[in-house]
């Protein structure tokens, strides 16, 4: 490991870096657009100096060694806490996050009971300051009371509270008429309505998406239709809503087909406001996975079962997710979004769950994996493997999600920024680390990586001047 990285300030979680001074390093500002050899200086928390470099200075940094970025943002955690602590707590989630070099969390309200009111959003904030954490704990709040689809929830109470969005996440909302409803109620708040697309007329016992290895393996299809039909349904409600409340915007999450990219992609050309997030694995995975094939991607062959793909036992529970892997075009497509911008944001729709509920057979198993400490190692393979650049990957992770929560953060940028407090994570891409259970911070260990080498350990977290991570 080539350290040319810091007098540390070392100590424990939460405490103040007082002295640190990293580089020679690659420095990546998505705010600047810039990247490049660099050094930065933190005194007391704060980022004192941000020095780029040339010439005989710069030697010995590379984008291909350590790397210093801002810290990352997600979008799309679920948390579990409260109602089931056993999957994943605040604690463990926010550990997980500054493992993962994420230095804000936007928690999902899918919790029991749902955030869908600001007592629960007290609750939620309690637990993070109770965790000794620094990494920023934000939260959308649920569109729906109870998340169940039928009546609006107290909005403005919620925005008043401080809740960063508005989602019903891990359901659809569910008819065109609450959406355009919170569409323009949301917009007036000055606030995101955050939509999982999925028409559940068509997702009623589906399995795993529907294609070639679902029909092989025996599973009951999942269509792309049910995402576009949505995503449809989604874009001509804010198309409607938008002339009579301009600031309504709507953000879709966890896109995994060509089509819904594709409409989105056409929306943003219309210059309609809808923003979308992609998830590392259904960009690196498909659904050959399924079958037991274990490439990435972009590196499969048209058939896993004679490409000699095959190399696990079929029907792993563990890759269930919502929505399904799908195909390995598919997969290209949310790279292609990524890289275009048509996806503004990676949200890694980190959903761990109890062993209870995924060691059962493939269709009785809890969708959702863990994502936070493995979001960036799968960026990076795609980086590694020519489809994305590292400045893309970064910006995906920072500035795209951080226009969403905007003023909402405490942050005062998602930049490189001297005279704010330290928010950055350092890592290192000429190092290695493998995905074990016990290596996870998480409490849900069911990563469809365990076991794999994933490229650019994470050295340091730092999240407002405090001391998040270090790479022991
Ligand atoms: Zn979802």
């Amino acid at each position: 490991m080539t350290t040319p990285v810091m007098a540390r300030a070392a100590g424990e979680v939460g405490v103040v870096v007082a002295e640190l001074d990293i580089g020679p390093a690659w420095l990546v500002d998505p705010v600047t657009g810039r990247e490049g050899p660099g050094e930065i200086v933190v005194r007391d928390g704060v980022v004192e100096a941000v020095t780029w470099l040339d010439g005989s200075e710069a030697a010995g940094a590379d984008a291909g060694g350590v790397v210093v970025a801002p810290g990352f943002v997600d979008l799309h955690a679920h948390l579990r806490e409260p109602g089931d602590e056993d999957a994943e707590t605040i604690a463990t989630g926010l550990a997980a996050a500054a493992h993962g070099g994420f230095t804000t969390v936007c928690a999902m309200p899918d919790t029991t009971p749902a955030l869908d009111e600001p007592g629960v959003l007290a609750r939620v904030r309690a637990a993070a300051l109770a965790s000794g954490s620094p990494v920023e704990l934000l939260a959308h709040g649920a569109v729906t009371v109870g998340r169940a689809g039928a009546q609006l929830a107290a909005l403005g109470e919620l925005a008043d509270a401080g809740v960063v969005g508005f989602t019903d996440d891990d359901a659809p909302i569910a008819t065109a008429a609450i959406l355009r409803n919170a569409l323009a109620y949301a917009g007036a708040l000055d606030l995101p309505i955050i939509d999982h697309a999925e028409d559940r007329g068509l997702t009623a016992g589906a399995e795993a998406h529907d294609g070639y290895v679902a029909t092989v393996l025996g599973l009951r299809g999942w269509p792309a239709a049910a995402e576009e039909s949505a995503v449809a349904r989604d874009l001509a409600a804010l198309a409607d809503v938008v002339r009579d409340v301009p600031a309504a915007r709507l953000h879709l999450t966890h896109l995994s087909t060509a089509g819904a990219l594709d409409l989105v992609r056409r929306a943003k050309a219309a210059g309609l406001p809808v923003t979308c997030d992609v998830t590392p694995h259904h960009l690196a995975l498909t659904d050959s996975w399924l079958a037991g094939a274990r490439s990435w991607a972009w590196d499969e062959g048209a058939d896993p079962w004679t490409d000699g793909a095959i190399a696990a036992a079929p029907y792993d529970p563990g890759l269930r997710v919502v929505p399904p892997l799908r195909s390995a075009a598919d997969a290209a497509a949310c790279l292609a979004a990524l890289a275009d911008g048509t996806a503004d944001a990676v949200g890694t729709d980190h959903a761990p769950h109890t062993s209870v509920d995924t060691d059962v057979e493939f269709g009785a198993a809890a969708p959702g994996i863990p994502g936070l400490e493995t979001a960036l190692g799968v960026l990076l393979a795609a980086v590694d493997a020519g489809r994305l650049s590292l400045a893309r990957a970064i910006a995906a992770l920072t500035v795209g999600p951080g226009a969403l929560i905007g003023g909402r953060s405490r942050r005062r940028s998602f930049g490189l920024a001297e005279g704010a407090p330290a928010d950055l994570v350092v890592f290192d891409r000429s190092d290695s680390w493998t995905v074990l259970s016990d290596a996870l911070a998480s409490k849900g260990t069911r990563s469809p990586f365990l076991g794999r080498e994933l490229r650019g350990r994470v050295l340091l977290t730092v999240a407002d001047g405090r001391l998040a991570y270090e790479n022991a």
